[in-house]
């Protein structure tokens, strides 16, 4: 059976292709020809999951899922959330953006932040929700080169490592991703069709 991952983001392709069953063809926006910049207009997580996967239904035809990530950082009153992508400028780059979260930060003891990642799989009759959360806290400076966006300045609770230090089956395992990628498995698990 054929599912989109509404993403561009081939690292999370090659992190969501491991967990999946292998009934599932995993197709990525490149495999169907979407090149656009789908939109992410709404205010927040679920919102702009569920406009990528219908996106795609819509569009292509295609069952499928989308996520939406925020990192949500306690001292900054959960910012950037909704805004992570963008948080330092529409060029969304990850360097900029770890940038700001660090001068923001500085001289601020609290340090905690937690990843959230909503899922929206989108089939031919039914909307589902997913979601998966992960605690931990912001590092001083960035450490490690494995992994994307904030993954070097985030160590996850538990860990002395930064997501950014840690390998692919590690991360997953414990990751806000990770785990509501989990939940949509078993989900997926027990569908006979889509
Ligand atoms: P998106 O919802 O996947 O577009 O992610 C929003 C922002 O969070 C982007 O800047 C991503 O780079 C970042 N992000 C998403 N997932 C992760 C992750 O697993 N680790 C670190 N940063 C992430």
């Amino acid at each position: 059976m054929k599912l989109v991952f509404a993403t561009q983001n081939q690292n999370k392709i090659k992190e969501v292709r491991l967990l999946l069953p292998a009934k599932f063809e995993l197709l990525s926006l490149k495999d169907i020809g979407c090149f656009e910049d789908i939109p992410e207009t709404e205010p927040t997580l679920e919102g702009n999951a569920i406009l990528k996967a219908q996106y795609v239904y819509d569009h292509y035809g295609y069952p499928g899922f989308a996520d939406d990530t925020g990192l949500l950082v306690e001292a900054l009153n959960g910012a950037p959330g909704v805004f992570s992508a963008r948080y330092a400028g529409d060029q969304k780059n990850s360097e900029d953006n770890i940038d700001k979260i660090l001068s923001k930060l500085k001289g601020i003891d609290n340090r905690k932040a937690c990843f959230i990642t909503v899922i929206a799989l989108k089939t031919y009759n039914q909307l589902h929700l997913f979601k998966g959360e992960v605690k931990g806290n912001i590092e001083q400076q960035r450490r490690g080169n494995n992994g994307f966006g904030y993954d070097p300045i985030f160590r996850p609770e538990g860990y002395i490592e930064t997501f950014a230090e840690m390998s692919v089956l590690l991360k997953n395992e414990i990751s806000h991703r990770g785990r509501a990628l989990k939940k949509l498995r078993a989900h997926l698990h027990g569908v006979k069709s889509i």
